[in-house]
């Protein structure tokens, strides 16, 4: 048997007339950029997170970058983020000429370590940039707590976590901003490159939209330097196909995961099975194991045709571009723990069962059992 870690095209074959359709409508309209379709999105993702705006933008890195910029963040600031990430995260605090100052994760969520953050503020810190992993929110109770205390914006890196929530409120709704992607893999994907900030500030919003169109306002005047990342109509109308199936889409993840959490606890003691705080909804981007000798059982799997990814091998800290940043190995001990141990296990929403018990059967293998 062969289980891909994900496999877009079945996805593709339910919605392929109406996609279709709705991309003839664009090509057959000639507007091809900041049209009917974007702002359409634009309403429909900000009103499914709770908030009142979204600005779409190129990808979901630059979405990243352009809310730093928004909130004024710049040359000599600092933000404070976790190591146990995308590279994306960083590289934006890095892009806007600021310092990402690493905070090492809870073993438990993968997330940033709440209790860790307060030690690492200073004059300088602008911004917590908490990045919701594998789709579960970071805790967000002591970030904003810290963030209001300290008068800190609070960007949320939701590129995996799109419907995620915190106590109820999903991510858009829990900081100064959020920041998704629409990246095909991702749990709502385009057939290419996409993002979107969401927002409830109306002057950030403002912002951003001058931002992404080389801060151009009034057209041909400009008084910010921004760049040109924009969300086309393509992608757009794609997305606008997507977005009504996300719900269910994410339903199958949560019923997936619940599965492999039982055939994995039954079978495999050997592995840790991720864990859910109990006031988080997890949306289940990636479902994402501990596992000994990962190395190893990573190799096994694929001679079984089995495809996992290590999410993250190499942490930020203690990448070389990051060198000058001054980080040493032991610096942040359960981000380098979690990169040896990491793997994510195959996850989207058309996964059998079958496939799920061939998957715990090969791992039950690796590991000695019958
Ligand atoms: C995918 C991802 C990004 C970047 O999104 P792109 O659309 O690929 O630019 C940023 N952060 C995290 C955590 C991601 O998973």
């Amino acid at each position: 048997m062969k289980v891909p870690i994900l496999e877009l095209s079945l996805q593709h074959q339910q919605l392929k007339e109406e996609i279709q359709q709705a991309l003839d409508r664009v090509m057959n309209s000639g507007h091809f950029i900041l049209g009917e379709n974007v702002r359409a999105l634009e309403r429909d993702v900000a009103a499914y997170s709770g908030v009142k705006h979204g600005i779409g933008v190129a990808n979901g890195s630059d979405a990243l970058y352009l809310s730093l910029l928004a909130c004024g963040v710049g040359e000599g600031d600092e933000v404070i983020t976790s190591a146990f990430t995308f590279f994306a995260t960083a590289g934006a605090i890095a892009r806007v000429g600021a310092v990402p100052v690493f905070v090492d994760i809870d073993p438990l969520t993968f997330n940033i370590d709440p209790s860790q953050i307060e030690a690492k503020i200073t004059a300088k810190t602008k911004a917590i940039m908490p990045v919701h992993l594998y789709g579960q929110c970071a805790d967000q109770e002591e970030i904003n707590r810290l963030a209001a205390h300290y008068r800190l914006e609070v960007i949320e890196d939701a590129a995996q976590a799109i419907g995620a929530t915190f106590r109820g409120r999903k991510t858009g709704a829990l900081g100064t901003m959020a920041c998704f992607s629409f990246f095909p893999t991702k749990n709502l994907g385009a057939y290419g490159d996409g993002g979107m900030i969401v927002t409830e500030r109306d002057d950030l919003a403002d912002k951003l939209r001058t931002l992404r169109a080389h801060g151009s306002k009034p057209k041909y005047y400009h008084h910010v330097l921004g760049c040109n990342s924009r969300l086309d109509e393509l992608q757009a109308a794609i997305l606008n196909v997507k977005l009504p199936h996300l719900e269910t889409w994410i339903a199958k993840r949560q019923a997936i995961a619940r599965q492999y959490d039982v055939l994995l606890s039954e079978q495999c003691p050997e592995v840790v099975t991720p864990v859910i705080a109990p006031d988080r909804r997890h949306v289940f981007h990636q479902y994402t194991i501990r596992a000994p000798r990962r190395n190893e059982l990573q190799a096994y799997l694929k001679e079984n045709g089995v495809e996992t990814m290590v999410y993250y091998p190499k942490p930020l800290h203690l990448q070389p571009v990051f060198e000058y940043l001054g980080y040493r190995e032991g610096d942040l001990p359960e981000t380098e723990k979690a990169c040896g141990e990491a793997l994510s296990l195959p996850m989207f929403p058309e996964l059998t069962a079958e496939q799920q018990q061939y998957v715990v059967a090969c791992i039950r293998r690796f590991y000695g059992g019958g």
